[in-house]
């Protein structure tokens, strides 16, 4: 069984014996490839390095995260998209809009999104869009840009069904992470009913650990329970929700 995990931090661990040990955890638990969305500018270079001790396993993606989408942040698109040509990058993340921790920055992180997708689309890249209590403002901007060259992928998903088929129509997959094992999130609902060819699996570690280690730090070898629950949901075999998924996975980053 061989699973993606299409949106991991672990590359925070760059530096530390922690992170070999993450690794080996991952391969154990089948977890082969792993796609890390970068999120500022001091974040490269833990991507690259990550990509480096791991080439085989490990694919760099390159973005602004919105919470990080401040008045300079054409000072930090410069230096990422200068990246973008250094470096080998198979995606364009995390971009997206946060409307959770500042909503003043809204302008600017509609700026940021516009920039960022038009690379995408330029490059032929996919996207890793993280959207938090924006999906209004988050289809507004994806209606305006999707021009039919706009892929990628919607990540930790959390919306509902009708929210769900609308990143659908408008040519995204989803990314199901640990929410997807909450009780009362009810997401689980909602995945129940979705086509697996729509659906890539995802850790977003350190965050959102799923079940039974919630509360803890999540890690990308996680992803094996999300892959169970996506499972127990659908009713079929963990191998065959592995292989929609990963197959999904590798198609839209051309891994
Ligand atoms: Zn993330």
């Amino acid at each position: 069984m061989e699973l993606v995990d299409t949106h991991t931090h672990l590359y925070y661990l760059y530096g530390t014996a922690e992170l070999d040990a993450q690794m080996q955890r991952c391969f154990k638990n089948g977890v082969r490839y792993c796609l890390l969305p970068n999120v500022d500018r001091e974040s490269i270079s833990k991507v690259m390095g990550t990509v480096s001790a791991f080439p085989d396993n490990c694919y760099a993606m390159m973005g602004l995260h919105p919470c990080d989408v401040k008045e300079d942040y054409r000072d930090e698109l410069d230096v990422i998209e200068k990246a973008l040509t250094a470096h080998k990058i198979y995606g364009i993340g995390e971009i997206g809009i946060d409307l959770h921790w500042d909503q003043s920055t809204l302008p600017l992180q509609q700026q940021a999104f516009r920039i960022q997708t038009g690379w995408a689309k330029e490059l032929g890249l996919p996207v890793s869009i993280h959207c938090r209590n924006a999906f209004d403002e988050l289809f507004e901007l994806l209606e305006e840009v999707q021009d039919g060259r706009l892929t990628g992928v919607l990540h930790c998903f959390t919306g509902d069904a009708k929210q769900a088929q609308r990143t659908i129509d408008l040519g995204l997959h989803l990314g199901i992470g640990g929410v997807v094992t909450y009780k009362n999130a009810g997401l689980d609902a909602v995945v129940a009913n979705l086509d697996l060819r729509y659906l890539v699996l995802e850790t977003d570690s350190p965050y959102l650990p799923p079940v039974p280690h919630r509360g803890k730090k999540n890690e990308s070898s996680y992803l094996l329970y999300i892959a169970q629950k996506i499972a127990d949901l659908h009713r079929i075999s963990i191998e065959e929700v592995a292989a929609a998924t990963t197959e999904n996975a590798k198609r839209i980053f051309s891994i």
